[in-house]
């Protein structure tokens, strides 16, 4: 993997935005590789597919690259709120490419890997709509809450500058796939039960004590469940199986 965005070219664009998006697709093209695969490559999505830049010419895996010229913060500016929920909801979104690169050097500093079935209705925030005389006025966009999505599902391919095995980012992908075979729904829970047991800040935590505090914050999420009790003690089950949360003793569990 080459940290340097090419530059050649650039010249004939006029935006920023237009250099950073075709530097960093054409970096995308020699660097990137499939996760859900071996595959070493990913190709360029040559027919004007929005949200899709890149798939995967064995597994057909569809990849989005967002390129942000400062670092990575708990939010990034998505499309439009409808487009994304409903993306979600039939179980379309792409896996995303995180990229953060130094404008000066044009140089790729921080990478993540968001996998396609990470999201739930819950990491989507409406933005402000557009002012009336907008153009576009009944335009509501949307905000990717990477900081309300769980730390096992921002994996790290580039960390400062640091190139992680292609092996490791894959054995990280793979573990998150059973994800992939619930409902929408189903994995909702999940992500948002695990999301809040990182919010206590602790390595080992107690149903009782820790997670049954969380109770509050996820009857906020998912309002018409009324079993919530019970729906964490199934995500703790599900997290178990993925090897995330490991059972110590009854009622207590680890983080791996
Ligand atoms: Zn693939």
């Amino acid at each position: 993997m080459d940290l340097r965005l090419p530059t050649a070219g650039l010249d004939q664009y006029k935006s920023a935005r237009q250099r950073i998006r075709v530097s960093s697709e054409a970096w995308g093209e020699s660097n990137l590789f499939c996760v859900n695969c071996d595959s070493p490559a990913l190709v360029r999505t040559r027919t004007n597919t929005p949200a899709i830049d890149f798939t995967c010419p064995r597994c057909d895996a569809f990849f989005q690259l967002k390129s942000h010229g400062r670092k990575l913060g708990p939010s990034i500016p998505d499309g439009a709120y409808s487009k994304m929920s409903e993306a979600i909801a039939e179980d379309r979104t792409p896996n995303l490419l995180a990229l953060h690169y130094e404008p000066e050097e044009w140089r790729v500093h921080n990478l993540i890997l968001v996998p396609q079935f990470s999201y739930s209705l819950s990491v989507i925030k409406k933005r402000n709509p557009l002012r009336p005389h907008a153009k576009r006025h009944d335009w509501v966009g949307c905000t990717i809450l990477l900081g309300e999505i769980p730390q096992e599902a921002k994996i790290p391919i580039i960390s400062d500058s640091k190139i992680a095995s292609t092996n490791d980012v894959r054995k990280r992908y793979r573990r998150l796939k059973k994800l992939g075979s619930l409902s929408v729904e189903a994995r909702g829970w999940t992500l948002d039960v695990l999301h809040a047991i990182h919010t206590l800040g602790k390595k080992e935590f107690s149903l009782r004590e820790d997670v049954y505090a969380l109770e509050a914050d996820l009857t906020r999420l998912h309002p018409r469940n009324r079993h919530v009790q019970q729906k964490i003690r199934q995500q703790l089950q599900l997290l178990r199986d993925m090897g995330i949360v490991e059972f110590l003793s009854r009622g207590q569990y680890r983080l791996t």
